[in-house]
């Protein structure tokens, strides 16, 4: 709050107490149950695209999970009741708490085994193995010995799931793709496990389920095409769900809605589990699709219960898509709780389709198609991109505009793609007859910009007043991102990826996403979109995309509560917001770009409740340590975290 704010609500309470007499009116009128003081308090309340962070302010109070106050120590000290927790802050940095536009801890809690294990300790529930970090040839050779023993040691019934290891650097994680697209076939796992329903993950979100695990599913979604197969709009199709029954390639949705079939509590355990940990380490808003409609009913359940430990920004994705369903989902935008609610709807995910050619011999090379979503590996290429004038997904993208609904949360990959999609809104615009300031006001967003956008679309997606998500992640891998593009199109395009300087200077806001379960790595991905710099390739690609480390946080805080439709309520620290914030064990504004990786969060309050509290500042502030940090169960062999 500015100096007059604070005056004005010192008089106000005065004013109270004065007139009645009477010091409980003011415990009523309600003292901060939280004041943080002696920090440095990074307000980003500055509405710039210039590397300006706002003001600094030494304190802030906190009351009813929304920021009271903020200023000195001495002027904020003041408020405080007889009740009010004070934290001497000791000079420390406090940031607002990252927002990701575009991540799944629907999809991660299934991956890694912190929080999964963390609620589910033992095999009682569901049986869960998690291969070892060892090469791809040496997991798959001990797949066999593993089911074996989760076999003998299964319930009638009872659910197995087997999890490959991509490695904590995801150094195998093109090898592994690979050799478990080849390897692992529906059949093979019948052989291994006959009885008891089996999935097998290939690492990240890809899995094969057996026969007993379809049969599971099917009692659930009897149209197996649904979601399974990416439909999401297009009519069932025998042929499809024929597929789907022949590969066991459920998707995402088996986990959640088949393996924990008639279990919401124990899903919304595990979701609120996984999010704990992502609050750990600072990150306390997450927007996606749920993926499965159990997803966002066990998040309802725990937000009814006042149990979210984050916020969850889901995006509507169907099953209806007929104008008159969108036309009422468009009057719920935006609405929900303070912890849950609807951000926009999206349908396919955008092809890595390019408008420039691949290099002579690219395709041959490796043997394989394009593929979509998730990064955007490329490929695709030519006319086969997913938001292309006769698509399902054009006409669907064009349906979602012209409801009034907003596009939000979609997977995109390749500029040319992008071109269709902004040929889509105009469109469905121009069938509601919406002006260009109504166009605006809905904040389309396309995500990942993975390839796109180019230099020569940066004004239009401008025009539009869209918003473009980003996902460093892709700057540091190797099996996805600019690594690849360098080798598919040629390194003078990897500036099409992730261009987050160029879209900045143009006026538009971008927003952070990580993408994968690898919540800790987020300070290290701040760098990565930095330096631009891939340490295994040892190359810098795109180098004129670099930004400093204030358009970073800007991404990770001030803009993305514009894409969450709340930069009323969220991404700064001021007055009347959400009290979500994070204490770094070093300034984030000073510290050495190298260092950046190596800080730790030590606080994170989400809506004025401590989330996360490590044991050292626990300790010296007394209160109780808080929040995955506390966690005893043993984390897997191969998937312990790598450090700095
Ligand atoms: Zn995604």
């Amino acid at each position: 709050m500015n100096r007059a704010g604070l005056l004005v609500l010192g008089a106000m309470l005065c004013n109270v107490l004065g007139w009645t007499q009477n010091g409980n009116i003011a415990a009523k009128l309600g003292y901060p149950q939280t004041i943080v003081y002696n920090g440095k308090i990074v307000t980003m309340d500055d509405n710039s695209f210039t590397s300006a962070v706002g003001a600094i302010v030494q304190a802030m109070a906190v009351r009813d999970g929304k920021i009271l106050a903020t200023g000195s120590t001495a002027e904020i000290r003041a408020l405080a009741g007889p009740q009010t927790k004070q934290i001497d802050l000791k000079g420390r940095t406090v940031l607002p708490s990252f927002a990701l536009t575009h991540e799944h801890p629907t999809d991660w809690v299934f991956i890694e085994p912190r929080a999964f294990r963390h609620v589910l300790p033992n095999d009682d529930v569901i049986i869960s193995r998690w291969m070892p970090n060892l090469p791809p040839k040496e997991q798959l050779a001990r797949l066999e010995g593993v089911v074996k023993e989760a076999v003998a040691k299964a319930k009638p019934g009872q659910w197995i799931r087997v999890i490959f290891n991509w490695g904590p650097d995801y150094e195998w994680a093109a090898e592994m793709q690979d050799l478990f697209s080849k390897s692992i076939t529906k059949a093979y796992l019948d052989q291994l496990a006959p009885n008891n329903p089996m999935t097998v993950k290939d690492g990240f979100i890809g899995s094969i389920a057996n026969k007993a695990a379809v049969e599971v599913f099917r009692t659930v979604h009897p149209d197996l095409d649904f979601y399974t197969t990416g439909r999401r709009g297009a009519q069932p199709s025998e042929e499809r769900i024929r597929r789907v029954e022949q590969s066991g390639n459920l998707s995402r949705p088996v986990d959640p809605d088949a393996m924990l079939k008639g279990k919401l509590p124990i899903l919304a355990d595990l979701l609120k589990a996984e999010m704990e940990l992502w609050v750990r380490h600072g990150i306390t808003a997450f927007g996606s699709g749920p993926y499965s409609a159990f997803n966002l009913q066990a998040f309802n359940l725990l937000d009814q219960q006042g149990r979210m430990p984050a916020r969850f920004v889901w995006a509507y994705q169907g099953p209806a898509w007929d104008l008159e369903t969108l036309r009422v989902m468009a009057g719920a935008l935006g609405q929900g709780s303070d912890y849950l609610w609807l951000g926009g709807a999206f349908s396919g995910s955008g092809s890595g389709c390019m408008t420039i050619p691949e290099k002579p011999g690219w395709r041959e090379e490796q043997g394989r198609g394009g593929e979509e979503g998730e990064g955007g590996r490329g490929g695709g290429g030519g006319e086969n991109c997913t938001f292309a004038p006769g698509t399902v997904s054009r006409e669907i993208n064009e349906r979602i505009i012209e409801s009034g609904m907003r596009l939000a949360g979609v997977h995109t990959g390749g500029d040319k793609d992008i071109d269709y999609f902004m040929d889509s809104i105009e469109a469905g615009a121009k069938k509601a007859g919406m002006t260009l300031e109504q166009i605006r006001a809905k904040r389309n967003a396309f995500d990942h910009s993975s390839g796109a956008p180019r230099p020569e679309q940066i004004p239009r997606v401008k025009n539009l007043g869209m918003m473009v998500s980003q996902i460093n992640t892709i700057l540091w891998e190797t099996h996805r991102g600019a690594s690849v593009t360098a080798k598919q199109y040629g390194i003078e395009y990897t500036n099409w990826v992730v261009p987050r300087k160029s879209v900045t200077e143009a006026g538009i806001m971008n927003t952070m996403e990580i993408d994968r379960p690898l919540p800790h790595k987020i300070f290290f991905f701040i760098t990565k979109g930095m330096n631009r710099y891939n340490d295994r390739d040892k190359q810098v690609y795109g180098p004129g995309e670099r930004t400093d480390r204030i358009t970073q946080l800007k991404a990770l805080t001030r803009w993305s509560g514009y894409y969450f439709m709340r930069e009323d309520r969220m991404g700064t620290l001021e007055p009347g917001k959400y009290a979500d914030f994070i204490v770094l064990d070093r300034d984030f504004l000073t510290v050495p770009e190298a260092d950046i990786p190596k800080i730790e969060v030590l606080m994170t309050m989400v809506g004025g409740k401590m989330i996360h509290l490590g044991a050292d500042l626990a300790r010296e502030i007394g209160m109780t340590p808080a929040g995955a940090s506390t966690w005893t169960e043993p984390v897997p062999d191969g998937w312990i975290e790598k450090r700095w």
